[in-house]
């Protein structure tokens, strides 16, 4: 089966249709991205994969998992996680950060740690092991001990994801990862994005502004506009499709969504 499956998913505010019948799969280890105008329903997509909007009618499905009427905490520990486009860190070091995101794994042990009862001395220990790797991996290793309100914005960004990968999801959703960035932190974020995929088997979501992270990462593409699915396909694909580009026209820039 797919990685996720979303399938005719109509989600109502008052008058308003944001996502009306949305449909797309994501294939397992491959990056799809969510793009469209700004308006066109990417942040209610993400709010109904989270678990935080309930869709008036369609699924949700996690390999053969129905999420659709499932709170955000279990969506999250069945293996679905994701960053918010505002950084949303705590005080304290990197390796506290970390080990927030690994607490959610295993709350019985990390109380029972804290009574310092020797298995689960040793169950933390291991955990603290595996958010260093992880931290490795997003490229924060040697800033592991570093209190975050001393790290650069990027870094910060990369916190955040480091976070979520401590849940060990099996589905990343990515809320505009390098919004405010500047371009070296961009070009940093990409290649994380690209090497956590390939290393970790993951599967990524990701709704983007910038056009250009999008055509680097993005495996499949799907266009949103007032709520509908006006495009799919590979990167190169939508970018000449005349319906994605009458719906970006007159939006003076694309990436201000
Ligand atoms: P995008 O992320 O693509 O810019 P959104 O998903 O944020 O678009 O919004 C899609 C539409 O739904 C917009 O018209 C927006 O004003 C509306 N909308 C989003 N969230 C709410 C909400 N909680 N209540 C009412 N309207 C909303
Ligand atoms: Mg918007
Ligand atoms: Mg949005």
């Amino acid at each position: 089966p797919p990685a996720l499956e979303v399938r005719d998913v109509t989600v109502r505010f008052a008058g308003l249709t944001a996502l009306d019948e949305v449909s797309f799969t994501v294939t397992p280890g491959t990056v799809h991205a969510v793009i469209g105008p700004n308006g066109a329903g990417k942040s209610t997509c993400f709010n109904v994969l989270s678990g935080l909007y309930r869709p008036a009618s369609g699924s949700v499905r996690l390999g053969t998992t129905e999420l659709t009427r499932l709170a955000p905490h279990n969506i999250a520990t069945l293996g679905v996680a994701r960053t918010f486009q505002n950084i949303v860190t705590t005080q304290g070091t990197v390796a506290d950060n970390l080990m927030l995101g690994r607490h959610v794994l295993s709350r019985a042990g990390f109380a029972a740690s804290a009574l310092r009862l020797p298995g689960a001395v040793r169950e933390q220990r291991a955990h603290l092991a595996r958010a260093r790797e992880i931290a490795g991996l997003v490229g924060l290793g040697d800033l592991f001990d570093s209190p975050v309100s001393l790290l650069s914005y990027g870094d910060r960004k990369r916190v955040e994801l480091a976070r979520a990968l401590c849940l060990e999801p099996r589905v990343l959703l990515l809320d505009e990862p390098v919004a405010g960035m500047n371009a070296s932190e961009r070009v940093r974020m990409a290649e994380v994005v690209r090497d956590i995929r390939a290393s970790l088997g993951l599967s990524v979501v990701l709704v983007e502004h910038d056009m250009g992270l999008v055509m680097r990462l993005a495996d499949e593409v799907t266009v949103l506009d007032f709520g509908k699915r006006i495009a799919h396909g590979t990167p190169d694909e939508v970018r000449q499709d005349p319906e994605v580009l009458r719906a970006y026209l007159g939006t003076e820039n694309p990436e201000a969504g």
